[in-house]
């Protein structure tokens, strides 16, 4: 099959969380699986060009109608860590892809509107003629919309869509001048409640809803979030077109690229291990603690890793750190904050906390430092509020570290309560699941997790080993999206 992804990020290029990662391992498994994957992106002056290799000129005259006139783009080619990658740059005042950043743009409904129409219009231009394009969340949420009401009828009749949706918190929410942009007009038309109008503001359009009205297959990245997002308000307002459209809505488990994330390879971290020489771990504790300057003790590591805002779990996050110490454990936090009144609160806490030798908090992106962090501590808190899949827990799982886990989401598919969960048998079980968002619950499942480390290191042990030894890459999640692809091709 020739499938062509059209996404905002693929990492690590352009990663801001687990959509680049997804995007990146999906594309390989397909091509290991003997599928023709390209992968089409906004060029951005901020990605990271020292991992793309052979950068160059693949189509310069693109010119892509927008508000009735047309913007010339240059699309360039290139490989990012073996993926043929087509990267989009428009040349216009507007300078879209020239901000110094990803996201959080005012315009940012424009950028990705374009960079959809961009993306349609080069297939159409160059002749690509893929058996299905495969699109992620708002940014490309019009993409189905302008293949099945415009380019159907230049010469793209056979093309079928799988959206997945990575978080349904962002939906990109506009106003009618985006029609105008695209070319798609017909205001009236689209601003119908089975269209695109947004279910609770009758005077938006909402990207995500047309992204799942008009795609031939949705996908949300675990099956219990695609449970979720239909019945409960973590759909953020499209539980109802979800349901409408059940019959072509799924969960698929997101996978983790274990030629990046396995312990036994990784080239970011001083000692490689696998469950049977899993002694090696201590020795990246070792380095881990050097490098934050930590102190040598007796003493579990239970870290946080992911970014910092209300989807995550603050609030649990900050109380996990005082309830480690409180509990004769050492804690590490790295994360990254946009939203300023978060990172304050975290900014002061590191001050605060700045002379205890039992605690590091990192505030930012730092790839290589996250790799050293899962290798070496014990485990790994994820209190999250929602959480469609989750990435953290299963990068811990493969690196021997316990997770500590909120049951929602994917969590909620990955992790498996060592005490409670009746539904596993006890070897199978990988860590340790609470379900309240108060303290107390938190609480519960660390305190736990921590007793286990100190009275029965054994076992402690063989849980951590438990973990690695379960297959979370890409082999299940990359056949059950060749089964959607193969589906929608057949069946419309
Ligand atoms: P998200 O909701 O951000 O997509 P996921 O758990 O799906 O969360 O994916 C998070 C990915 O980003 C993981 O690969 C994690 O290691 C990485 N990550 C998150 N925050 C940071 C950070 N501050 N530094 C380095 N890597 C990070």
């Amino acid at each position: 099959m020739y499938i062509v992804q059209i996404a905002s990020e693929c990492a690590p290029v352009i990663k801001a969380g687990g959509l680049g990662d997804v995007v990146y391992g999906l594309s390989r498994e397909l091509e290991t699986r003997g599928h023709c994957v390209e992968i089409i992106l906004p060029k951005y002056d901020c990605m990271r060009y020292d991992h793309i290799w052979g950068l160059h000129d693949a189509y310069i005259n693109l010119w892509v109608p927008w508000y009735g006139a047309a913007i010339h783009c240059s699309v360039y080619c290139g490989w990012v860590h073996g993926r043929v990658c087509f990267f989009i740059e428009p040349h216009s005042q507007d300078n879209f892809f020239n901000r110094g950043c990803y996201y959080g743009c005012d315009d940012d409904n424009m950028r990705f509107a374009f960079f959809s129409k961009a993306a349609l219009e080069f297939l159409l231009q160059s002749n690509k003629r893929p058996d299905v394009i495969h699109c992620h969340d708002w940014q490309t949420g019009l993409v189905p919309v302008m293949l099945f009401e415009i380019y159907k009828y230049h010469g793209m009749e056979y093309q079928r869509v799988c959206y997945t949706i990575h978080n349904f918190k962002h939906q990109g929410i506009s106003g009618v001048d985006i029609l105008w942009g695209t070319g798609l007009n017909r205001e009236p038309y689209y601003f119908q409640y089975d269209k695109l109008r947004d279910n609770f503001n009758p005077f938006a359009l909402n990207f995500m809803k047309g992204g799942i009205v008009y795609s031939n297959a949705v996908t949300t990245v675990s099956p219990h979030h695609a449970w979720e997002a239909r019945t409960t308000d973590v759909g953020c307002g499209l539980g109802h077109t979800l349901h409408l459209h059940q019959d072509k809505f799924t969960g698929v488990l997101n996978g983790i690229d274990y030629d990046f994330w396995n312990p036994e390879i990784d080239r970011y971290i001083p000692y490689n291990y696998t469950q049977d020489d899993f002694e090696q771990k201590a020795y990246n504790k070792k380095a881990l603690r050097e490098r934050l300057m930590l102190r040598h003790a007796d003493k579990p590591i239970i870290a946080y890793i992911g970014r910092l805002d209300y989807q995550k779990g603050v609030h649990l996050v900050h109380h996990a750190i005082y309830y480690a110490l409180n509990k004769q454990a050492q804690f590490v936090l790295l994360g990254s904050a946009t939203e300023p009144a978060i990172y304050a609160h975290f900014q002061h806490e590191k001050q605060f906390l700045n002379s205890n030798p039992d605690v590091h908090l990192e505030l930012g992106f730092n790839e290589e430092l996250s790799h050293l962090i899962y290798a070496g501590a014990d485990m790994i808190v994820v209190p999250s509020n929602y959480e469609p899949c989750g990435l953290t827990q299963m990068i811990g799982l493969k690196y021997g570290t316990v997770p500590i886990v909120r049951g929602v989401g994917g969590l909620v598919n990955t992790v498996f309560d060592r005490d409670y969960d009746h539904n596993v048998p006890p070897e199978q079980r990988n860590g340790y699941v609470f379900y309240q968002t108060d303290h107390h619950a938190l609480e519960s499942a660390m305190e736990r997790a921590i007793a286990l480390w100190y009275e029965y290191p054994q076992e402690f042990r063989k849980l951590a080993i438990t973990g690695m030894e379960y297959d979370y890459s890409w082999n299940h999640p990359g056949a059950n999206y060749v089964e959607i692809y193969d589906w929608i091709r057949h069946k419309w």
